[in-house]
């Protein structure tokens, strides 16, 4: 994998922001493997195709492509507030590849993969609203919070500038596929509970975990039983394989 993109592909453009999605998109078509299925190479869409970037032409899995300039890979940019959430709600987005690089010489710094069914409203965050004087008044963007999402859902392909073995990369996706749930509700709940789970020591205890009630009350409002909640989402953490339970109350981390 070479970290170097290609500055030369993009001479004929003139705005920064489309000589960025060229580079960064060549490079991806060069370098990037399918995660899902292994095959050595990805496709990239016509242009202007309006839901994603690149394909696999062994198992059809689609992409999209989110990057930015600089070290930091916090958070990202995206359309509109509520075509997001409708797509999160409605399972119609792709799995997405974040990507930051580092100017004036374009070398690619992180780049992480993130398969769809992580997506939730609790890593959407609601931009203000343009202003009435804009020519698109009142738009309402939206930013990706990647911190937002667990570590399981966060698969480093380059993380600082190092690139992870292919075998590695491959057993974090069974891992992250393992974490599927259908519902968005459940989803939303298993999730933020493994953000909780994740800020902890290997060895945890549920007084611990119920320490994160008001920060789960936050993100669930209607919900009046956070501490019951807490209990069946670890039951599930356990029984796809993320923690096991050691004795009453005490939990261990196991991948
Ligand atoms: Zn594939």
């Amino acid at each position: 994998m070479n970290l170097q993109m290609d500055i030369n592909s993009a001479t004929k453009y003139k705005s920064n922001s489309q000589k960025a999605r060229v580079i960064t998109e060549q490079w991806v078509t060069e370098n990037m493997f399918c995660p899902r299925c292994g095959n050595e190479q990805i496709s990239h869409f016509e242009n202007n195709r309006p839901v994603a970037d690149f394909f696999c032409p062994n198992c059809d899995n689609q992409y999209e492509l989110k990057s930015i300039s600089g070290a930091h890979l916090a958070k990202v940019n995206d359309g509109a507030y509520s075509t997001m959430i409708d797509r999160i709600m409605s399972m119609n987005n792709p799995d997405f590849f974040f990507m930051s690089y580092l100017k004036p010489n374009w070398i690619v710094h992180n780049f992480f993969f993130v398969p769809k069914h992580f997506f939730t409203p609790s890593i959407i965050s609601k931009r203000k609203p343009l202003s009435p004087n804009a020519r698109r008044a009142g738009w309402t963007g939206c930013h990706i919070l990647l911190e937002e999402i667990p570590q399981n859902g966060r698969i480093s392909i380059i993380e600082n500038g190092h690139v992870t073995p292919k075998k590695d990369i491959v057993k974090k996706v069974s891992i992250a596929n393992a974490l599927f749930v259908a519902d968005i509700n459940n989803r939303g709940w298993l999730f933020d509970v493994l953000l909780c789970v994740e800020k902890l020591k290997n060895e945890f205890t549920l007084e611990e975990m119920y320490s994160f009630d008001n920060e789960l009350s936050k993100l669930h409002p209607s919900n009046n039983n956070i501490r019951p909640k807490i209990r069946q989402q670890l039951q599930i953490l356990r029984d796809k394989g993320i923690v096991e339970f050691t004795s009453r109350g005490k939990y261990r981390k196991v991948v």
